[in-house]
C-alpha cells in the first residue's frame, strides 16, 4: 500500500501563519490522513478502498461512536511560537512530543506578547478565570500597552545587562516575564490533537491559546478533512445530555414544561441554545 500523500497539505507545508502579535504556527509534516483512518479501521477484515462516500460515512461512525485509535494512526508535527504564559497552558496536554528552545543554550530574542487594544478587558464576575466582555476605554488601553512595553524592556536589558557580564544564560533569563516568547516542534497524534482542540477552541480557554488552536484546527482540516468534519459535528458543535437532561428533554419533546429548576436548569438551557460556529 503507497504511502498516503495528501496533496492540498503538501502546499502548505512549512507556510507560517501568524497568531498574535509576533507568533506563528507552522505545519512541518505529517504522516496519513483521512485515507489512514480507514485503511487502520479496515485492516482488520481486509476490506480495500471504498468510495469517497463510504470512507466518510466510516469516518463519521468511528468519530461519533469513540472507536478513537484509527485516528492516533495520523500524526501532525507543528512548529510553534507563543508566549510562555500560552506554553504553559498548552504543556499539560501530555500525549504531545515536544522540543522547545532552550533559554540555558540560546540568547532569548526581546519579542514579548503584547495584547491587542481590544483584548485589554475587565476580570469577569462569573468566570473566576476569565477576562469580561467589557473592555477599556482607547486611551486606558493604550496607556496599559504602553507599561507593559516598558516593563518587557526593562525586563529585558536587565537580562541582557547579565549576559554582557558573562552570567550563566539559564540564570540571567529567570526574571524575563510571561509575556517572552518562546517557540517549539509539538508532534500530537489526530486523536489526543481533537482532545486538545475540544478544550482549548472552548470558550473557557484563554483567548491567546484559543487563537492558536484555532489555527491549528485550520490546518488540521486540509491534513484530514473527513476526520475533522465529523470532529466538528460531533465534538465541537455537537452536545451531551445527562440522566436528568435527557428527562426533561423528552418531556419538552412531549409538549410538557421543563421540569428542571435552578442551577441544572441554567446549565440545561445553556446546552440548548445553539453553540456558535468556531470558524463561520
Ligand atoms: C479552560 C481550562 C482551564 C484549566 N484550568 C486549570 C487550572 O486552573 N489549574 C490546572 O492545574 N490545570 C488547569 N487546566 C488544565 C487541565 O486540568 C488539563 O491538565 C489539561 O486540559 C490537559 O487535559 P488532559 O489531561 O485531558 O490532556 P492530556 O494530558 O493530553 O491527556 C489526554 C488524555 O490522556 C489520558 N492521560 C494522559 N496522561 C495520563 C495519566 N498520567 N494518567 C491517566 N490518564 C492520562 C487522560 O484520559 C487525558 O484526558 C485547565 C484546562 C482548561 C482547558
Amino acid at each position: 500500500m503507497a504511502r498516503i500523500s495528501v496533496p492540498e497539505a503538501d502546499k502548505i507545508i512549512d507556510k507560517e501563519y501568524p497568531v498574535l502579535d509576533k507568533g506563528f504556527v507552522r505545519l512541518v509534516d505529517y504522516m496519513g490522513g483521512d485515507q489512514r483512518i480507514v485503511q487502520s479501521a479496515r485492516v482488520s477484515y481486509g476490506g480495500g478502498t471504498k468510495t469517497y462516500r463510504e470512507d466518510r460515512g466510516l469516518i463519521d461512525y468511528l468519530l461519533r461512536n469513540g472507536h478513537t485509535s484509527p485516528f492516533e494512526q495520523v500524526v501532525l508535527t507543528f512548529h510553534v511560537k507563543m508566549p510562555l504564559f500560552v506554553a504553559r497552558q498548552w504543556i499539560r496536554h501530555r500525549t504531545a512530543r515536544i522540543n522547545e528552545i532552550s533559554g540555558r543554550y540560546s540568547v532569548m530574542e526581546s519579542e514579548f506578547y503584547l495584547p491587542a487594544g481590544e483584548h485589554i478587558a475587565l476580570q469577569s464576575d462569573d468566570n473566576k478565570q476569565g477576562r469580561s466582555g467589557q473592555t477599556l476605554d482607547p486611551k486606558e488601553q493604550i496607556e496599559i500597552q504602553g507599561e507593559l512595553a516598558a516593563q518587557q524592556k526593562r525586563a529585558y536589558q536587565d537580562y541582557m545587562g547579565y549576559i554582557d557580564h558573562g552570567i550563566a544564560r539559564e540564570l540571567a533569563r529567570i526574571n524575563l516575564p510571561l509575556s517572552l516568547y518562546t517557540q517549539w516542534y509539538w508532534q500530537m497524534d489526530l486523536h489526543n490533537l481533537f482532545h486538545f482542540l475540544r478544550l482549548r477552541m472552548d470558550a473557557h480557554a484563554q483567548l491567546e491559546i484559543r487563537e492558536y488552536a484555532n489555527q491549528i484546527f485550520e490546518l488540521t482540516k486540509i491534513v484530514a478533512p473527513m476526520a475533522t468534519e465529523a470532529f466538528e459535528a460531533h465534538v465541537l458543535q455537537g452536545q451531551s445530555f445527562s440522566d436528568y437532561e435527557m428527562e426533561a428533554l423528552q418531556a419538552m419533546l412531549g409538549g410538557k414544561k421543563n421540569p428542571l429548576s435552578g442551577r441544572r436548569r441554567e446549565i440545561f438551557e445553556q446546552k440548548l441554545k445553539q453553540k456558535p460556529k468556531q470558524n463561520p
